[in-house]
């Protein structure tokens, strides 16, 4: 599938941005990290990548990101956050020492599965991408503990805890989507960016 969404960014302050990167380009988008406030402008779409939410949240602050992505939000440029990028990207996060965009409706709860020996892999269904299934890799992972009423659930384990969600251009999932060859949520994201 060619993508024809302009360019997408990655915040590139910390964690696997280098992987979203690869995946991106892999499906022919052309692709790039996003460190400064003002990168924010040449890009049309950003992902929000996995790693240490409380580290994404010092930089992104110090950096001085959180106003200037408000700022493309409100233009509706769209927004995936993935894993910690899911927590940063969340309204909610209870306990969260450092700062957060703040940008979905939804409480994100951090650790929710316990330690990373507690990491694991399951096949989700995902209605939205399709009916096979998503090969999802969980490290450490955040679980979506409430969805706002403009929030749609786009992926639940079979216990019904919800780990990837979508509202409007804004997406948040709580595994790691860049990890696997799989390249149809980063597609589904990119559809965003185009409708
Ligand atoms: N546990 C991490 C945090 O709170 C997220 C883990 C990850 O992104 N794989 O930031």
């Amino acid at each position: 599938m060619t993508v024809a969404t302009g360019r997408a960014g990655v915040l590139g302050l910390q964690g696997d941005f280098i992987e979203h990167i690869r995946t991106l380009r892999g499906i022919g988008v052309d692709a790039a990290d996003v460190r400064r406030p003002e990168q924010l402008d040449e890009v049309d779409a950003l992902i929000i990548p996995g790693g240490e939410s409380t580290t994404i949240g010092k930089l992104a602050a110090q950096y001085g990101i959180i106003p200037k992505l408000r700022e493309r939000v409100e233009q509706g440029m769209p927004v995936w956050g993935t894993c910690a990028g899911a927590i940063f990207i969340a309204k909610d996060v209870p306990r969260h020492p450092h700062p957060i965009a703040g940008l979905m409706d939804i409480t994100v709860e951090r650790n929710a599965f316990g330690r990373q020996v507690d990491s694991f892999e399951r096949d989700l269904d995902v209605p939205a991408i399709g009916p096979e299934p998503f090969h999802a890799v969980f490290i450490r992972a955040p679980l979506i503990a409430r969805t706002g009423s403009g929030v749609e659930v786009l992926a639940k384990l079979d216990d019904g805890t919800v780990v990837a969600a979508r509202q409007g251009r804004l997406m948040a999932t709580s595994f790691h989507p860049e990890l696997t060859r799989d390249a149809r949520l980063h597609e589904l994201f990119l559809s965003l960016a185009r409708g």
